[in-house]
């Protein structure tokens, strides 16, 4: 068969399984060769790489990483999509399609069952309304990956990226940050899709790192600190950090922040990822 992804060759598929686009289920179907490579290209995938697909869609994407990787394992909620998938994918056999959402399978027991559980990499033209949920799962879940290569929102992209004191920083850099590399590789434009999304779209690579960026003893409170501290913007960190969820004593905020040698009225924008961690093990062991 030949690839899909041509404007026409997607439209046929569409019309001959009379296949309904689905705006909840964020389905934007990619229909440029040209992009569905650099997606490729950018994994760095080799043949003796192990791959998860998130959301296949009609297969334009997996037909293009199976022709590189050894074995892909490709995860799709819509069932309506499996008929089309069972005919776009016949010819390979290194896909495997497996009906359901993502946020639910256990990735670790599929990684250990298809896989023999070796770190795979994760591909995928996400679906926008859960970017962050698939991502956040990912890397919290510890799940034995060496990258994953994403089409995402491009705002969502530079906020994975972004560095302390720019308007996209946020509590999601430093949660990305925390386990990852991030680096942004090409911004698309919406009329690579059908049908067209209303935001722009940017791949971006996360590189797994070995071991998390810095050393946190508990890393529950150092994700709940870095949510208060983000949660009022607008609050000194000390101000935010005694009023915020946490609920924590503004003397023992003072003498920790003093401490850390962290100014007290900054900004929790401008922390780093390290100024981050100092605090939080210096309150770990205060409380
Ligand atoms: N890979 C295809 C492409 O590039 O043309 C489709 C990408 S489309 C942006 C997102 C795909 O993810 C859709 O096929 C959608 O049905 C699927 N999807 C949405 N939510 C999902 C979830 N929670 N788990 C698995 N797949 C999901």
């Amino acid at each position: 068969m030949d690839k899909i992804a041509s404007p026409n060759k997607t439209k046929e598929i569409i019309q001959e399984y009379q296949f309904k686009f689905s705006k909840s289920l964020g389905q934007n179907f990619l229909i440029d060769k040209n992009i569905l490579e650099k997606i490729v290209q950018a994994a760095e995938i080799t043949e003796e790489d192990y791959v998860i697909e998130i959301g296949p869609g009609i297969g334009s994407l997996t037909q293009h990483i199976a022709d590189k990787c050894r074995k892909i394992v490709a995860v799709e909620i819509d069932k309506h999509l499996l008929p089309i998938l069972a005919k776009t994918l016949v010819e390979y056999d290194n896909i495997e399609v497996i009906h359901g959402d993502v946020l639910k399978v256990d990735l670790h027991k599929l990684i250990q069952d298809r896989f023999q559980g070796q770190k795979v990499k994760v591909i995928g033209n996400l679906p926008y309304y859960v970017t962050t949920p698939i991502v956040m799962k990912l890397l919290e879940e510890k799940v034995p990956i060496s990258s994953m290569t994403i089409m995402i929102q491009q705002e969502v992209a530079q906020r994975m990226e972004a560095k302390p004191s720019t308007k996209d920083y946020g509590a999601l850099s430093i949660a990305v940050q925390y386990y990852c590399q991030p680096k942004i590789l090409l911004k698309v434009p919406p009329t690579v899709f059908i049908p067209q999304p209303k935001v722009s779209s940017t791949i971006i690579r996360l590189d797994i790192l070995e071991r998390p960026r810095v050393y946190v003893e508990n890393e529950k409170l150092f994700f709940r600190i870095i949510k208060d501290a983000f949660g009022k913007r607008r609050k000194t960190l000390l101000n935010a950090l005694s009023t915020g969820t946490l609920k924590l004593n503004k003397d023992l905020v003072k003498e920790a922040l003093t401490t850390a040698d962290i100014d007290g009225n900054r900004r929790g924008e401008t922390l780093s990822i390290q100024e981050f961690a100092k605090l939080a093990n210096i309150l770990a062991e205060k409380m």
